[in-house]
């Protein structure tokens, strides 16, 4: 049987930005836009700021150098990274204490954070910047006009409602706003993967004896899989979690896993301090966008780039992302930031984890807070002005060929696991 309802739906205000999903691409997103002069609403499901990196318990900002001792990833991505660790533990290696380092060095440039005070420093910073957060609210509808997006429709305590928007940037994560718009998507696959954090009486002595409460904080698993599908169970399939069933059975099995493993541990010698508060999928579904940025990209340069990054797994690996891979043409006022823009394969791994995540937050801010000044759709958006806006944020555009050594072996052909 299916059922019909007809409902009004009250408009309950309208906003020049509207961003839908609190992780730090949302976050930098509205941030970014609020610091530009507009009007920004931020929706988020949760009733914490930071996404899979605070509330689904990712907590390690992945290299944002090249491995010889250069910062590749900077502008907001730096910025947030300072702000994880500003007001708890780090694990910032020495060399890159003092910023970044005189000397080349193969400490890369990556760190440990206390989630909670990562999500209560986010908070503060948006309430600050003057963005309007609707906490424990989902976006469950988009209202378009062919394909122009009116706003979004959104449940919560208060029922149903209705925000009209110029402009929406989708950082749920899973493209949930642009799917629902129409705009082309592809679904990802994720290994059996199940992160928690728990203490231990041994670790909790290595805390005291080094006073650093950091130490205490121990990664546990439900499913262990790798990013490469390392650990995988033979009997377990890949889920691609953009539906209830897959999600739920990925989130339900995982806790079956982690539940068996922990019960066969001395009770009294570890305590799980948190379990993540959503799915910890890795690449779920993105926009299928005007370019889909490939692990064949990488090394080569782009005009329309917005921001190097770099690989976090490979040193010297270094790409560009061009603006279109967070827009698709014909969609005049909507815009993709986080681990949702286009890009495939390992490529995709590369630019959705956090400081890149960061870093397409902050060009979908910008990028829509250009489109609404210059009257232009956003992916017509000029990308001069972006890229002076972007470089005058410390981000860095393009990198120097001379940083890649001329002796760098390709990657191997199975690099694309996913
Ligand atoms: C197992 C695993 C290990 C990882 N390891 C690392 C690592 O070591 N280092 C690293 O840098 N990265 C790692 N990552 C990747 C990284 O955590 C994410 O890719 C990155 O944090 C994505 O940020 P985001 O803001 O794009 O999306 P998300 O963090 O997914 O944020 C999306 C937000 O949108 C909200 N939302 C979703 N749908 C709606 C809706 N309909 N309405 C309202 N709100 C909505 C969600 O609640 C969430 O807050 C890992 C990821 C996983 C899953």
């Amino acid at each position: 049987m299916s059922v019909t309802r007809i409902y009004e739906i009250p408009e309950r205000g309208s906003y020049e930005i509207i961003v839908a999903g609190g992780g730090v691409a949302g976050v930098a997103a509205a941030y970014t836009a609020a610091r530009e002069g507009k009007r920004v609403l931020l929706i988020e499901k949760s009733v914490m700021l930071g996404g899979l990196a605070t509330l689904g318990l990712i907590t390690l900002f992945v290299p944002m150098c090249n491995g010889r001792g250069r910062q590749i990833i900077r502008g907001l991505a730096d910025e947030f990274m300072r702000l994880a660790i500003k007001y708890g533990f780090d694990t910032i290696p020495e060399d890159w204490k003092q910023g970044e380092p005189k000397a080349p060095t193969g400490q890369r440039l990556k760190t440990r954070y206390d989630t909670g005070m990562f999500a209560l420093s986010l908070n503060r910073l948006l309430c600050d910047a003057g963005v309007d957060i609707l906490y424990d609210t989902i976006v469950t509808d988009v209202v378009m006009e062919g394909n122009l997006c009116r706003g979004l429709v959104v449940e919560n305590k208060s029922g149903k409602s209705y925000y009209g928007a110029g402009a929406v940037i989708d950082a749920t994560g899973d493209a949930d706003v642009l799917w629902r718009a129409g705009l082309p998507c592809v679904a990802g696959k994720n290994f059996f993967t199940m992160v928690l954090h728990k203490i231990t009486l041994n670790s909790c002595e290595a805390a005291v004896a080094e006073g650093d409460i950091g130490r205490a904080i121990k990664w546990t698993w439900g499913g262990n899989a790798t990013l490469s599908g390392k650990n995988q169970p033979q009997d377990r399939p890949l889920y691609d979690g953009t539906d209830a069933a897959s999600v739920s059975e990925y989130v339900r099995e995982n806790q079956l896993v982690a539940f068996e493993r922990l019960c066969s541990e001395d009770r009294k010698s570890r305590a799980i301090v948190a379990l993540p508060g959503m799915a910890q999928l890795r690449t779920t579904r993105r926009i299928d966008g005007d370019y889909t940025l490939t692990t064949s990209d990488v090394f080569r340069h782009f005009p329309d780039s917005v921001g190097a990054i770099c690989d976090m797994d490979h040193r010297d690996y270094l790409y560009e992302i061009p603006y279109r891979c967070l827009v698709r043409s014909g969609y005049p006022n909507l815009i993709a930031a986080g681990r949702c823009v286009s890009a495939a394969g390992y490529a995709w791994d590369v630019v959705r984890v956090i400081p890149p995540a960061i870093l397409t937050g902050q060009v979908a801010g910008l990028a829509a807070s250009i489109s609404l000044d210059t009257n232009k759709n956003l992916p017509e958006v000029d990308t001069i002005i972006l890229q002076e806006k972007l470089a005058a944020q410390n981000v860095l555009l393009h990198f120097d060929d001379s940083w890649i050594p001329a002796n760098i072996e390709p990657y191997s052909d199975n690099i694309d696991h996913i």
